[in-house]
């Protein structure tokens, strides 16, 4: 192996000796709990970006938040990834609050609102422009470039709320239980604010008629 991979790869090595640690030296009896199952309240749809990990962020631990992360933290309506792990948290974890959080500076929205062709993460991207576009007023009115992408990072985590709440999973638990919520926040990567952007959802009411099922 190359010298500096070799590092690289015994650094995490390392790492996890020293988690091993920690596991062995807590005396809480947690670990050996959590090896026999999860019982997450949170689901946590959040971007792949290196700098956004849910449990730091939110001061949780192992076995308290179930995740999924992707590019840009979309909810897609056909992406099976994304609802096969919805399925799971919302039907058998029985989670109870669902948060999608942006982050600003996220290089997969700022990649959507420019020309360039990055390969085949384009046809991902095109989802975000398909925000872009529903918000062009309100985007192009703004003139800082960064500034521009840090509200289209806004509007993207709340379309993404809706787009999860009018899937069939969401709805169909919703029939059952009013105990469940989906959330929409964003980071700021150098301070560690998460800020709630204040598009809960808790029903169908509010999603319109077309979107909500019967
Ligand atoms: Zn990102």
């Amino acid at each position: 192996m190359e010298k500096d991979l070799e590092i690289g790869f015994k650094k995490i090595l390392q790492g996890n000796r020293e988690w091993m640690d920690f596991v062995k030296n807590d005396t809480t009896g947690r670990f050996q709990q959590l090896a026999k199952g999860q019982n997450p309240e949170i689901l946590w749809i959040g971007c792949a970006d290196s700098r956004v990990p849910a449990n730091e962020i939110t001061g949780t631990k192992p076995g308290e938040v179930f995740v999924h992360r992707n590019i840009a933290n979309m909810c897609v309506h056909s992406d099976m990834s994304m609802l096969s792990v919805l399925d799971y948290a919302v039907n058998v974890l029985k989670v109870k609050q669902i948060i999608i959080a942006g982050h600003y500076g996220c290089g997969g929205v700022a990649a959507s609102l420019s020309r360039n062709q990055f390969g085949i993460i384009d046809n991902w991207l095109c989802h975000i422009k398909d925000v872009y576009r529903l918000h062009a007023t309100e985007i192009d009115a703004i003139e800082d470039h960064d500034k521009k992408v840090d509200r289209l990072i806004e509007l993207n985590v709340q379309e993404q709320v809706f787009n999860l709440c009018t899937t069939s999973i969401i709805q169909n638990a919703w029939k059952d239980r009013n105990d469940l919520a989906v959330h929409g926040m964003v980071i700021n990567i150098g301070t560690g604010e998460l800020t709630d952007l204040d598009c809960t959802f808790t029903s169908n009411e509010d999603l319109g008629d077309v979107f909500s099922y019967r």
